[in-house]
Formats: C-alpha cells, sequence, structure tokens
C-alpha cells in the first residue's frame, strides 16, 4: 500500500530511516510523530523503560493503534525492550523478572505487529561469562518456544563493551545466536555507538564491510534486521554507552556515512536515537543528517 499523496513532497514514500519516538499520549500517535519527522520506521518502548510492570495494549488501545498505521505514510515499527530486562542474570529475582517482561515485551511485540525487538543480550554482572551466555540463550529458547505463533523477531543488539555486558564482539554474538539456535525468530540489530565504544574502528570503508561480515556470520539473510545509527559521546573504546547527534561526536560524519550509505544500499531500516532537546529541533538536524550521509534529498518538512 503506497500513500504517497501525503509524501508529495518528497515525490514517494519516505526511505526506512527513523527515530525513536515518544509514545506519551497513547500508541497511535507515533504515526504522526513519525511523519512530522520525515520518517520511513520508528522505535518505541512500549511501556516506561524503567519500569517492570506492564500490559500488552487492550483491544481498544490496539484498534486505535492499527487505525492511525493503517492511515499513516509507513507501517514499521521497531520496540526496544526494557533496559531492566537481564537474561544473564545469576540472580534468581531478575532472572525470574527478566523472563516474565522479555516474555509479555515480545507478546506486545507481535500484538503491535512489531518488525523487530531489540534486546541487549544482558550482562555477566562480574561473573564467568560463557555460563552467562548459556543462561542468556536457554532462557530465550524457552521463551521463544513458549510462543510458537509468534511472529516478530527477538533483535539482539551489539554492546558498547563495557565490563560485563555481553554481546561486544562478533564471536560472543554467534555463540549467542547459535546456542539460542532459533534463526528464524532472532536477528541481529547493530548500533554504530556501541561498535565504536567497543573498539572498532569505523574510519575506513573496507574495515567498515568487514566487521558487518563479521558481525553477520552465521546471521539468516547475512544481514542486519535493523541499524541503530549514532555517533558517540567518548573516543573509540572507551566501552561507554553514551550516544551523540550525528557529527556532534567522535565517529564523526565521514565513518557514519560509510555505515549508512551501505545500509541504505541494503534497504535496511536505520534509527536515530540522538539526544533530543527541547521541541523536535534536535531530532530534524539528525534526521537532515541521516538523509545527507545517505545521498538523499532532504524532505521540505524536516528543511
Ligand atoms: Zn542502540
Ligand atoms: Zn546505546
Amino acid at each position: 500500500m503506497t500513500k504517497d499523496s501525503t509524501l508529495g513532497r518528497t515525490g514517494g514514500a519516505s526511505p526506512r530511516f527513523g527515530l525513536h519516538v515518544s509514545v506519551a499520549g497513547g500508541l497511535d500517535r507515533i504515526f504522526a510523530r513519525g511523519e512530522s519527522l520525515a520518517c520511513g520506521t520508528v522505535q518505541i518502548f512500549s511501556h516506561s523503560s524503567r519500569s517492570w510492570d506492564f500490559s500488552p495494549p487492550d483491544p481498544e488501545r490496539l484498534s486505535v493503534y492499527f487505525q492511525a498505521r493503517s492511515a499513516a505514510s509507513f507501517s514499521d515499527v521497531f520496540i526496544h525492550a526494557s533496559y531492566l530486562i537481564n537474561m544473564a542474570s545469576d540472580d534468581p529475582e531478575i532472572a525470574g523478572r527478566s523472563i516474565a517482561a522479555l516474555e509479555k515485551e515480545l507478546a506486545t511485540a507481535d500484538l503491535l505487529g512489531a518488525n523487530g525487538l531489540v534486546l541487549h543480550p544482558g550482562s555477566a554482572r562480574g561473573g564467568d561469562r560463557s555460563g552467562a551466555v548459556h543462561r542468556a540463550a536457554s532462557r530465550i529458547r524457552e521463551i521463544l518456544d513458549r510462543l510458537p505463533e509468534g511472529k516478530t523477531p527477538l533483535l539482539l543488539e551489539n554492546t558498547a563493551g563495557a565490563g560485563s555486558m555481553l554481546g561486544a564482539t562478533p564471536e560472543e554474538m554467534a555463540s549467542l545466536y547459535s546456542a539460542i539456535g532459533r534463526p528464524l525468530r532472532t536477528g541481529l540489530c547493530l548500533d554504530s555507538c556501541h561498535l565504536f565504544a567497543s573498539g572498532f574502528d569505523l574510519s575506513n570503508p573496507d574495515a567498515c564491510r568487514e566487521i558487518v561480515a563479521r558481525f553477520c556470520q552465521g546471521i539468516p539473510g547475512a544481514q542486519p534486521a535493523l541499524w541503530h545509527i549514532n555517533d558517540a559521546l567518548f573516543p573509540r573504546g572507551s566501552g561507554r554507552d553514551r550516544h551523540a547527534g550525528l557529527g556532534e561526536g567522535h565517529i564523526g560524519l565521514d565513518a557514519l556515512g560509510h555505515l549508512v550509505s551501505s545500509a541504505a544500499a541494503a534497504g535496511l531500516p536505520m534509527i536515530l536515537e540522538t539526544p533530543k532537546g527541547e521541541g523536535d529541533e534536535a531530532d530534524r538536524l539528525n534526521m537532515r543528517r541521516l538523509y545527507g550521509l545517505a545521498g538523499l534529498p532532504v524532505p521540505e518538512r524536516i528543511a
């Protein structure tokens, strides 16, 4: 379904560029919010990311959401799972809460017809890493087995490499995927800030291709399902997960451009998780830069 009438000024549907947007006021509001910022996709938290307690949307809220979605110029929605979840925890209480929360997140993602649920693989909290990988993978596998009707893939995101966070290297991601063993229900989300913070040099296009290829080994389709495009507030190898606006951090526009142009050529969705200020000026600026990095004209509504 194309709805080019609302996008006449751009001459076609928006590319799959988007932002993490707020669900304030209702899930149905995310489409208008995304359209006003020239998005062709958005990412949301389905509930407060700092709360364990939430219920999947009721039928009434779902119907309003789907009405807004079918009237919108785009329909791709990604959900980022709560940061509280630690699937690798060796604390039985945190593990139990994490399992229940991830199950609800996946059920919610299915109800919303989301394109993917993004999850940080977890933290070993100073303990043995291979034990933590095994705990996270077997819990995730059990949840996926309990949701046989589920459709939304779980996208594991590479991390910034701080301390005990799992998933900063291609090898550790590969061991997670193979231990989960559900290639049709799992995929990869790569974050440019996390790649850089964990030490990868993004300044050379060939090196970028090689890094992405290493992360994609053994992944269905051999491509990331989603990119998070963020600059990094701290220097390469800092291990610190602090995002900056595009061109306002240590990665810089040239290096981000290598990732963006190859992701754009492959038609992959890209989400900005860049800092927001008052109003939407920072979002508009970062979206303009994303269009620019992909070599595409900037839509008038964000010009
Ligand atoms: Zn991210
Ligand atoms: Zn991050």
